[in-house]
């Protein structure tokens, strides 16, 4: 049997925050706002029409290593019944978000699969860009 993965697998995180209409949009919209005012991540733009592997739109949190342990707690905390994906980077963008997936809510389907690349294992690293300024404890 191959030994387990170690943690140093993985170089980050991204949090996708789904909404199905336009009500949710505007409980997204305020789950947005406090995740900016908490926690320093990178907030991604709004996708109003799918893109990508994602079944709903959506925006993306990307956030580093060490921030798991204080933003996934607060995220199952403040959610307020949005579905969400958390999903590791482990340079395997096909396995992460469809085998390494933690889901709040409902488990959406990962579209289009086969257009993921399977490793970029040795090409350069997305570098994440935090673009929010927190002023308030989580
Ligand atoms: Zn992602």
């Amino acid at each position: 049997m191959k030994p387990p993965k170690t943690l140093d697998t993985i170089i980050g995180y991204h949090a996708h925050i789904y909404f199905k209409d336009a009500a949710e949009r505007t409980v997204a919209e305020t789950l947005r706002a406090q995740i900016g005012e908490r926690f320093r991540v990178q907030l991604g733009r709004w996708h109003d029409r799918l893109v990508g592997p994602h079944a709903r739109p959506m925006y993306q949190v990307a956030f580093e290593v060490h921030q798991f342990a204080a933003f996934v707690p607060w995220l199952m905390i403040n959610r307020a019944a949005l579905t969400i994906l958390v999903h590791p980077d482990t340079r395997h963008p096909r396995q992460d978000p469809l085998v390494n997936a933690l889901w709040f809510g409902e488990v959406l389907p990962i579209l289009n699969v086969e257009r993921l690349p399977v490793s970029t294992v040795g090409q350069p690293d997305a570098t994440l860009a935090p673009n929010t300024t927190p002023t308030l404890a989580a």
